[in-house]
């Protein structure tokens, strides 16, 4: 088993993910990426960091829609490290949409990736992490798991769902040295939300600065996007001593957004 502390991040060939994956492997720990993409440029994304911080960096290519993908995930992780200090539950899509309008294989989708994902993948995670006496889970939910917008009915469904998760697993793991909460950010400039302005501007009738300045940073006091490094950096605290005391927590990265 190696000496370094071993973290999986789904979803991390892109955006927040990706942050979280690079600040772990500069912080020494062997990383397994997890997203879908262009083979290629995963690799390159993966042979680059592992070059930069010298830890060991594996891929993982299971689409998280298949609850046996999640949990094959974690066992392919357990077993090339020997050891899953840090499951980060990142992976997640959106889309927007009247209620009335909303296609059912979309909610389906959502529901299927930014909630159910992490449930099996805790749930494969949960017996290695109880056997050592130690884990970190880490959920990446949103302010939309705090308060709602128009339009984003399964997002928000399922980001209120992966607090609840994350209040159930914090109480049932407490007493074996593990740990479960969520990071809840605000708006991030990454593909996520890039691909939610054209959806936006057509179910709102609003220019892409409209959208950007009268819809996604109307309500982030700051008026600036949250960076990828912001969130970076608090799940590396998650995964520190100082914070051995945090579980069930959810911890808001949004400029002030929600509270408001
Ligand atoms: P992103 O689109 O940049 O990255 C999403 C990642 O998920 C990618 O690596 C993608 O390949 C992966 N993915 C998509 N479908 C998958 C599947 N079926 N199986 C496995 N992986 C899959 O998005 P992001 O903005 O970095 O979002 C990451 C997380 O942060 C999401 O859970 C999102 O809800 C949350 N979040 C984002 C923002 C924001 O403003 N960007 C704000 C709050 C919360």
């Amino acid at each position: 088993m190696s000496e370094r502390k071993a973290a999986l991040v789904t979803g991390s060939t892109s955006g927040i993910g990706l942050g979280v994956a690079t600040a772990f492997a500069k912080a020494g720990m062997n990383v397994t990426l997890n997203g879908l993409g262009d083979p290629n440029e995963i690799e390159k994304v993966r042979a680059a960091l592992a070059a930069e911080t010298g830890v060991e960096v594996r891929y993982d290519g299971a689409n998280l829609m298949q609850p046996e993908a999640c949990a094959g995930m974690v066992d392919s992780a357990v077993g090339a490290f020997g050891r899953l200090d840090v499951l980060v539950n990142n992976a997640g899509i959106q889309y927007v949409s009247p209620i009335e309008d909303f296609p059912v294989d979309k909610w389906n989708a959502i529901i299927a990736l930014n909630l159910s994902a992490a449930f099996h993948a805790i749930r494969a995670a949960m017996r290695p992490m109880k056997e050592r006496k130690y884990g970190r889970i880490i959920n990446i939910a949103s302010a939309h798991a705090h308060v709602a917008s128009p339009f984003k009915s399964a997002y928000v469904a399922a980001k209120h769902g992966i607090l609840g998760l994350t209040k159930t697993v914090a109480l049932e793991s407490a007493a074996f040295g593990v740990r479960c909460n969520a990071i809840s950010p605000g708006y991030v400039l990454t593909p996520l939300v890039e691909n939610q302005i054209p959806d936006t501007m057509k179910a709102r009738n609003m220019t892409r600065e409209q959208v950007i300045n009268d819809v996604l940073l109307a309500a982030q006091p700051t008026k600036e996007f949250v960076k990828i490094e912001d969130v970076a950096g608090i799940a590396l605290f998650l995964t520190t001593p100082a914070a051995d005391q945090i579980n069930g927590a959810s911890l808001s990265v949004d400029g002030g957004w929600t509270a408001q």
